[in-house]
């Protein structure tokens, strides 16, 4: 699939299949999520452009380099919420900007609830932090709002996705290129991933 980044990474997909494990309690679950998140970001970045900047080391100067753009990690709420750690760990200087979105359980659709972006916009490359990229319909309303908010590179950060919701977000912004652990077999009829990791926002939290 063009555009598409499942990681092959033996680290990911032996730290997935932990996560997946029902057996796998919410601690664990967290700290895997982080983890997971920072080793699919390190690879999602491998493009971002850097400048060059004349550095001193305690011996000479040197040419050195910094990131040229401001990056926005942009979580949604509340299963993104896990995401921001291990990814912030990588970039300190990004902001953080959350998107409340929940879905709808009669129509699957996402409903906004949260939303603080300023006016104008602080940063030129947003990073969608969501584990799950089910329907789409979360990730497709986020970039609208991204798109809306004058963010011109956009890129999806998720765990595992189906293939609806590969399928739905390419329709819609093709652009966006979505990096990932998995892509899983497709979606049950309540809108769950199969085989899954069952409601990664309750299992993060001990909710479920
Ligand atoms: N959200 C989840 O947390 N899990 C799914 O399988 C689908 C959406």
């Amino acid at each position: 699939m063009k555009n598409v980044f499942p990681s092959k990474h033996p680290l990911v997909v032996h730290k997935l299949s932990i996560l997946r494990e029902s057996k796998t309690d919410p601690q664990k679950f967290r700290e895997l999520v982080r983890e997971i998140s920072a080793l699919i970001t390190y690879e999602a970045t491998s493009d971002l452009l850097t400048t060059q900047r004349i550095i001193e080391t305690p011996l000479s100067t040197c040419e050195g380099s910094e990131l040229k753009a401001n990056i926005g990690l942009v979580p949604i709420l509340r299963a993104g919420l896990g995401m921001v750690e291990g990814v912030w760990e990588l970039m300190p200087s990004a902001e953080v900007w959350h998107i409340g979105l929940y879905r709808d359980e009669r129509t699957l659709q996402p409903v906004e609830y949260y939303n603080k972006l300023p006016i104008e916009p602080t940063v030129s490359v947003c990073l969608i932090l969501d584990p799950m990229l089910a329907t789409g319909g979360s990730a497709v309303a986020t970039i609208e709002i991204l798109k809306r908010w004058g963010v011109s590179r956009i890129k999806f950060v998720g765990i595992i996705a189906s293939p609806e919701g590969i399928n739905h977000l390419h329709e819609l912004h093709p652009e966006v290129p979505i990096h990932l652990a998995s892509i899983d077999d497709g979606l049950n009829d309540i809108g769950y991933i199969l085989p899954g990791l069952g409601d990664a926002g309750d299992r993060q939290f001990g909710t479920g």
